[in-house]
């Protein structure tokens, strides 16, 4: 058979121009939906990231090294990879992937269990098994993360630290994005037990906090109270440092599974690594006390947990070269974004601001229609509790609501903006933004340059 002769099937190939003899991505993604200009835009903007895309690279590399050194060290087995069933005792696959995450984090022991549901279950663990009445909470960075505030009593709840007779007490940051040094040296005082430091920015507008500034507010209030319990909300923070709060003094770090850590692969979940009394309260509290650690069944789960968990440095990178890709390609259009094009980066969310329901709408649509599961719905803005607005999310995820997939959402209210995070791959990242921006471009809410 000649060359002239041969049908080929492969998409994009058609699309690659005569004297091509391999499928080309370009013709590819005009078949999925892309025009000619927007790919164009798409490859100029990522032809100046190859240096940071580089680095990235770097540390996905030595943290999946870190990774591999723990499951060695360790000595995970194959029947490390089987579950058990009923009360779990001596569950070897759970206790040595605890070790694991202890020995990644560098801390003395870990808590990491699919009976922890999600990252707010995680960090009301973490808190109510560490105080006790009297005592009082300290942020000294702002208002943590929304669904916080019921778990601490910001918002009146039932079941609270507040009803507990926990007080708390906020610092907030600067409005330069710094520490307030003195309002946090006169916020501590005897009754301070525990200091609770988000990472993230969630979804405020302050800068996400890299591990060295983490490092430096630890030390500045173990000058002032050694005594004192430093907890860091490290979710969507893990792994896009070589080094975790863990390494700058945290006492605990505490974060989600079905965020970075999970490497898309655990379908529930949360941790807590730090140290040994810390845990020990924790489980107590997820347990009940005299049985801590040596109960709860891993069931058939820990396959995944292992894998997504040796996996998690690559996705990670992956999910923040998708969040500097967007940031890039969307300041290029002239819209806000945070953090922008070139901020050093610290966890995988990002913001973009279109002063417009259209564009926002507009950009979860894509994202939506990028999806592997759900491609073929079209998210709709809704009155969702909790939110004085109706917010739009874009989700079309292997595990409900996992945010370490490709996934976007904001609130309709302005300023119209998008937070953005995930995405499983590298290329479907690529993909699921380039699918937004031609939502967008189609919506006419952004112009190409
Ligand atoms: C996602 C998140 C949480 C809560 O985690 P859920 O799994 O959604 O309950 C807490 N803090 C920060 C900074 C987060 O990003």
């Amino acid at each position: 058979m000649t060359e002239e002769k041969t049908e080929y099937r492969t998409e994009g190939y058609a699309n690659a121009g005569e004297n091509r003899k391999e499928a080309s991505i370009i013709g590819f993604y005009r078949t999925m939906g892309i025009s000619e200009e927007v790919c164009d835009l798409g490859s100029r903007v990522l032809s100046a990231l190859e240096d940071r895309f580089r680095k990235i690279d770097e540390t996905a590399e030595y943290n999946q090294m870190k990774v591999l050194k723990a499951m060695q060290d360790n000595r995970v087995s194959e029947a490390c990879l089987l579950g058990t069933t009923g009360y779990g005792y001596n569950d070897l696959g759970r206790d040595t992937l605890e070790a694991v995450y202890a020995s990644v984090f560098h801390t003395e022991d870990a808590l990491v269990r699919p009976q922890i549901t999600c990252g707010t279950h995680a960090l009301a663990l973490a808190l109510m098994s560490n105080l006790r009445p009297g005592d009082e909470l300290l942020s000294p960075v702002g208002k943590p993360y929304d669904t916080l505030e019921e778990v601490i009593g910001i918002r009146d709840s039932a079941g609270s630290l507040k009803e507990y007779g926990i007080s708390y007490r906020q610092v907030d940051l600067l409005s330069d994005g710094s520490f307030d040094y003195e309002g946090i040296r006169s916020a501590l005082n005897e009754k301070t037990k525990l200091v609770t430091i988000q990472r993230s920015k969630g979804y405020q507008t302050r800068p996400t906090l890299s591990v060295s500034a983490i490092g430096r507010l630890i030390s500045f209030i173990k000058g002032i109270r050694p005594d004192v319990i430093c907890m860091v909300d490290n979710c969507y923070g893990e792994f896009v440092e070589r080094i975790e709060p863990t390494d700058v003094g945290a006492d605990m770090c505490v974060g989600s599974l079905i965020k970075n850590p999970g490497g898309g692969l655990a379908p529930i979940g949360g941790y807590i690594a730090g140290r040994k009394d810390c845990v020990e309260n924790a489980a107590r509290r997820l347990t009940s006390p005299g049985l801590g650690k040596e109960v709860g069944a891993s069931l058939g789960i820990l396959p995944q947990f292992y894998q997504g968990f040796f996996l998690a440095p690559t996705v990670t990178a992956g999910a923040l070269k998708g969040a500097i890709f967007a940031a890039n390609l969307f300041e290029r259009l002239g819209l806000p974004v945070v953090p922008n094009g070139t901020e050093s980066r610290h966890d995988i969310i990002q913001a973009v601001t279109f002063n417009d329901p259209k564009g926002l709408i507009a950009f979860c649509e894509g994202i939506q229609a990028a999806a592997p599961v759900d491609s073929f719905v079209v998210p709709e803005p809704w009155d969702m509790p909790g939110y004085d607005s109706q917010v739009i999310m874009a989700a079309g995820a292997f595990v409900s609501g996992s945010s370490i997939e490709l996934s976007a959402d904001g609130p309709l209210k302005p300023p119209y903006a998008v937070y953005f995070q995930g995405g499983l791959t590298w290329p479907h990242a690529k993909f699921g933004i380039l699918k937004a921006l031609q939502r967008c471009v189609d919506a006419k809410t952004v112009k190409l340059p």
